[in-house]
């Protein structure tokens, strides 16, 4: 497949490292609060990569952290930690609030039809990792003491920026987001390795270290956590667009100076989900969450299917409207693979030509919405009915939308309701006769039978499927 690459700028043709297992990282949540859609939109697609690899016949094993400590309010390295802020907010400890969120994000995960990754790993879990790999980059030159934390020193790099041309005023984070600067840095995009005197306000975790107590920075904890369960290099790195900077730029400087070479090929970045009026963030009050969709009805695969019409390298805005939009058309595809009836034997040929089509559309950078399209053509195929739903259920593998299922309870609800049909031969047959009429242009007998059955009480309703009737 290709698949776009932000290193490069380009799409490239996906080659794993070790032909016999992809190594694929994800940076996790940061279990302060609820994931909101727009997190879960990196999720979805992340997901879908993960399964389209397994699709394609590779071993995939997925790593992903969950944030449990370090990550502050700002991204470069000031404000509060969001687990602090979240545990006063809630009046529990920093733990209890980690599990309760972490719980909840893999619930979220679970009604959006998101497979957990093969290893999850709480970045509290790994402080022995950060502290080894935090020593050798101090001991290679690369981390310097000061004001009691210890720092990466960005000038040692012969490049930082890896991502981007933007300039370096406009990636300066602390500037940018008006919050005080750090004064201990050396350079104005160092950044903070391990914490020990913040002078933030007291972090509730900490741990001993050759530095004294603290607690390790944000960045450090992906490059620890993938190095442990990924080893020395690694074939596709996720994340969402706003962690290209800083938090991958900050990666890829410590695990490379550190490991002395290259470290991912490829950079997968989700653009984000906003909302007609901007971004989606979690300070703003309510926000957009999985619970509140079902709240108001919405099936949380109508937001995956919603997720999947879009590219994940395009902004998606997110509006009530859109999403009706997006639930009409599961629906409406629900509906088609419905009434498919399964006759035949499935004719392999026929499958693998169908399979090629899904697979052109999803080989262009993920192309989902393309993939879409092949379910539609599938249905659509002159072949047998067995062979279009054997296509359905094989893409679906990818697109993870439970369409054959959600398909068979509508033909179950279909079935239950013609059981509870009430059947009269004689009615029946005026129905039939009133159709023969209509059919003949025969109006007037038509209208006539409608008026005899309604003077006895009986209502015909015209339905897709043909006349029905009720008693009135
Ligand atoms: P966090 O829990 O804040 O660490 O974020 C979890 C993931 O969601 C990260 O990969 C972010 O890059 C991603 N993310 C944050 N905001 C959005 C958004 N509005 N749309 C899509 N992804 C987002
Ligand atoms: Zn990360």
């Amino acid at each position: 497949m290709y698949l776009y690459n932000s290193l490069s700028r380009k799409k490239e043709l996906f080659v794993p490292n070790h032909p016999e297992l992809v190594k694929m990282y994800t940076c996790g949540p940061t279990v302060y609060h609820y994931a909101h859609i727009g997190n879960l939109r990196t999720y979805i697609m992340e997901d879908v990569l993960e399964k389209y690899l397994r699709y394609l016949g590779y071993n995939v094993k997925r790593v992903m952290n969950i944030t449990d400590v370090g990550h502050l309010s700002s991204d470069g390295d000031t404000g509060e930690d969001k687990m602090l802020k979240g545990a006063k907010r809630e009046h529990k400890t920093v733990m209890e609030i980690a599990k309760m969120y972490t719980d909840a994000f893999f619930e979220d995960c679970r009604k959006l039809n998101i497979k957990r990754p093969d290893v999850v790993e709480p970045a509290t879990n790994c402080i022995q990792d950060y502290i080894h790999i935090v020593q050798t980059l101090i001991d290679k030159g690369y981390g310097y003491l000061a004001g009691g934390n210890v720092y990466f020193d960005t000038s040692k790099l012969e490049r930082y920026y890896v991502f981007n041309d933007f300039n370096a005023e406009d990636l300066d984070v602390g500037v940018r987001e008006g919050v005080e600067e750090d004064v201990n840095k050396r350079n104005k995009n160092d950044f903070v390795l391990w914490f020990t005197q913040s002078k933030f306000e007291d972090q509730a975790l900490k741990w001993d270290s050759p530095w004294g107590v603290g607690y390790p920075g944000w960045h450090i904890e992906c490059t620890g956590i993938s190095l442990k369960h990924l080893g020395e290099d690694m074939d596709i790195h996720c994340g969402g667009i706003d962690n290209a900077f800083p938090h991958h730029t900050n990666e890829i400087a410590q695990s490379e100076s550190y490991l002395g070479h290259k470290w991912v090929n490829f950079w997968f970045h989700v653009h984000h989900l906003n909302t007609a009026d901007g971004k989606m963030s979690k300070s703003k009050g309510e926000f957009l969450t999985v619970s509140l969709l079902e709240s108001k009805g919405y099936d949380p695969l109508v937001y995956r299917f919603f997720c999947l019409q879009g590219h994940y390298r395009k902004n998606l805005v997110f509006t009530w409207e859109n999403l009706d939009n997006a639930a009409a058309a599961y629906n409406k595809l629900v509906e088609k693979i419905a009434a498919v009836e399964p006759e035949g034997e499935v004719d392999a040929a026929a499958l693998e030509e169908l399979r090629a089509r899904f697979r052109k559309g999803m080989d262009a950078d993920l192309n989902t919405s393309l993939g879409i399209t092949a379910v539609l053509d599938a249905l659509k195929a002159k072949t047998n009915g067995a062979t279009r739903l054997a296509a359905v259920a094989d893409f679906d593998k990818v697109l993870g939308l439970d369409l054959i299922a959600a398909a068979e309870r509508k033909r179950e609800a279909a079935r239950k309701a013609e059981a509870e049909t009430e059947h009269d031969p004689e009615i029946e047959a005026a129905l039939a006769a009133r159709t023969a009429a209509k059919k003949a242009k025969n109006f007037a007998e038509a209208d006539r039978i409608r008026d005899e059955l309604k003077a006895r009480g009986i209502e015909i309703i015209d339905t897709p499927q043909g006349p029905k009737w009720k008693r009135i």
